[in-house]
């Protein structure tokens, strides 16, 4: 059932391992799973009766290696033919075939064929995630905002949005992986402007991101990189071939071919890894393993640290490109953040900290939990958390469509491009279109098409009483401001006068639903084109209007003799400017080429005594 004031729960959907979390009673709490476990690895298994997610999925696998999917995050939102979709095929023991160019997962369940996207093996993870948060909460929890890698395209993003809508989810919001991190560590808290690197080693993937935080709040990611096949289940294999090596030394056998021993012993090295990063030995002993064979064995710190002496160093180099690839040097980097797993290996935390001279690491928070620590406080801030620890902080949010006024010819001028992050604040002059002007009509519209009449009105004011001065020459400076809540505030000062007028549009007045800005955004893409030329002949067309307009009030004094010639041929252009509403482009630039000529060698201007050279565009008086 729904139910609209259900908390926001945040979901890290991670490659190896997920994790959910919500923020009440002023801190977040991390979910654990019905067996206790605070992260739930991401696996989905089918049998020959049901469906398993988590862990008793990943505990299967051993058993059923071609219907226990894994690491499904590596096909989100990728085309078969995907140089990174064709390595993991290699790899992954179930099965991905080819559908249309996009890889799909064909499993065994209930002894029939089954063939899954991506997405819906995701979603899968996800409702175990959705269900994990209900038991604890007690309710239904119908809103998530859910991560994913800051490298992850449209695509990716779009698809891990599909896979929450298949699980029953209205994803409120998809918010980078580093971003969560940073905000779980409270880095948006400080007034300065920091520089912050994220290190995030799980159990699949390696990413790199240093992130720029505003002192308004806002976070910009300024480089990532990483190794997308590099993580704990790397050191698992290492360990795993290691220890493989020894039992055959020991026993004269080799086990490498059976895949259950192989599972057991992987199984064990993962806990002996963990194990190695709190004590300086850790113990393998399984009963069995092999041919009635029991394996008890021991490796020390020393030993495990020696194995992977250069995996560990070579971590550094994507550091080291991040750090170039942002501009910046390593003394830049004002916090450093661990997360993921892996970065709880001590050696890791060494080597990273003697890269930065001995800087403290960041790694209060859980390393993999902090991603969705972060996601639950986005979580509280989108759904309008009152309490004392989130009023503070900011909305991190983009404009969904491009915001401006409209201009002479029905033109959409835009101020805020789609997609900027709020808060924003920009500003344009204009000028009037006609002499003696003594109103401007500001019509507020949002949308990406050039024509107003494509776009969504959102509003408007008149501002009125404009000194009388020739067309062209008031200057009105008008100002969009986006605060954090995403409330638009339209304003329009005169600039000799100072009158000023001004508007405010809330979220919900008139603004457009999800549907509405996609079907807007398709309809842009398919007519850009067709705007583009539109757009650049009026702005050609305003182009050579302003410049005449400006030489007209410019020569007013002028007493040369050739001045009346001059006079004629500026007024001949303006003339052709009204006459001629068909031109195009090339015709309003060819004029203006040979208007600038006239004014250099029958007058002897000189473009830089152009007091006001700039182009405004213009605000017509039309009737709403
Ligand atoms: P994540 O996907 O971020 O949850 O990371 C999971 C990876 O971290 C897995 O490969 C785990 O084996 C590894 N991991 C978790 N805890 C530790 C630990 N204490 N020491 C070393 N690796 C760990």
């Amino acid at each position: 059932m729904e139910d609209n004031n259900s908390p926001v729960i945040g979901i890290d959907l991670g490659t190896t391992y997920s994790c959910v979390a919500v923020f009440q009673n002023e801190k977040v709490e991390i979910i654990a799973n019905d067996q206790g476990n605070r992260t739930t690895p991401s696996h989905v298994a089918f049998n020959d009766t049901e469906r398993l997610i988590g862990e008793t999925a990943k505990n299967q696998c051993a058993l059923n290696p071609k219907n226990t999917i894994f690491d499904v995050k590596r096909l989100m939102g990728r085309n078969y033919i995907d140089d990174c979709v064709q390595r993991v095929i290699k790899i992954l023991p179930y099965e991905i075939i080819d559908k249309e160019n996009k890889p799909k997962i064909q499993v065994e369940y209930k002894k029939e064929k089954k063939v899954l996207t991506p997405e819906e093996v995701s979603s899968m993870i996800l409702s175990k995630m959705k269900k994990i948060a209900e038991n604890y909460l007690g309710r239904n929890i119908n809103k998530a905002v859910i991560t994913v890698p800051a490298y992850f395209n449209d695509s990716q993003r779009q698809t891990t949005k599909d896979a929450g809508t298949i699980a029953g989810l209205d994803v409120i919001r998809i918010i980078n992986e580093p971003t969560a991190a940073a905000i779980a560590y409270g880095l948006n808290n400080d007034t300065k402007e920091q520089n912050v690197l994220i290190f995030d080693l799980g159990g699949g993937t390696f990413d790199v991101s240093i992130l720029n935080i505003s002192n308004d709040g806002i976070f910009e990611v300024k480089s990532t990189a990483g190794d997308t096949h590099l993580g704990g289940e790397d050191f698992d294999s290492i360990l795993l071939d290691y220890f493989t090596r020894e039992f055959s030394k020991k026993y004269k056998k080799d086990l490498s071919n059976n895949k259950r021993s192989l599972r057991r012993l992987r199984s064990a090295c993962e806990t002996a890894k963990r194990t190695l990063s709190s004590s300086t030995q850790a113990t393998i002993e399984i009963d069995s393993l092999y041919e009635g064979i029991d394996f008890h064995t021991t490796i020390t710190r020393a030993k495990f640290e020696n194995l992977f002496g250069s995996l560990f160093k070579n971590t550094l180099v994507p550091v080291e490109r991040a750090l170039i690839d942002a501009k910046l040097d390593k003394s830049d980097i004002d916090e450093i953040v661990l997360v993921g797993g892996s970065t709880r290996i001590p050696k890791i935390q060494n080597l990273l900290q003697t890269f930065f001279n001995e800087k403290n690491l960041n790694k209060s928070i859980n390393p993999d939990e902090a991603v969705a620590y972060g996601a639950a406080i986005q979580a509280a801030i989108v759904s309008g958390d009152k309490s004392d620890k989130i009023k503070d902080l900011l909305l991190l949010d983009v404009t969904p469509l491009s915001l401006g006024i409209e201009t002479a010819g029905n033109i959409m001028t835009t101020l805020i491009k789609r997609n900027a992050t709020i808060p924003t604040s920009k500003f344009e002059n204009f000028t009037t279109y006609s002499d003696n002007q003594e109103c401007v009509n500001i019509k507020i519209y949002e949308g990406e098409r050039t024509k107003t009449k494509d776009n969504n009105y959102l509003g408007g004011f008149q501002l009125n009483n404009i000194p009388q001065a020739p067309k062209g020459i008031p200057k009105i400076k008008v100002t969009f401001d986006i605060d954090a809540n995403g409330i638009l505030n339209v304003s329009a000062t005169e600039e000799s006068s100072g009158k000023s007028e001004k508007i405010t549009i809330t979220n919900d007045s008139g603004r457009l639903n999800k549907e509405e800005v996609d079907r807007m955004i398709k309809e842009a893409e398919m007519y850009a084109a067709q705007d583009r030329e539109l757009r650049n002949d009026i702005e050609a067309k305003c182009k050579l209007e302003s410049y005449c307009l400006e030489i007209q009030n410019n020569i007013i004094n002028n007493n040369s003799s050739n001045i009346d010639i001059f006079k004629s041929k500026l007024e001949s252009t303006l003339k052709w400017i009204d006459e001629t509403p068909s031109a195009k482009q090339k015709d309003y630039e060819n004029k203006l080429k040979e208007i600038k000529k006239y004014y250099e060698h029958i007058l002897g201007g000189n473009e830089s005594n152009l007091h006001n050279n700039q182009f405004h565009p213009t605000i017509e008086v039309v009737d709403q």
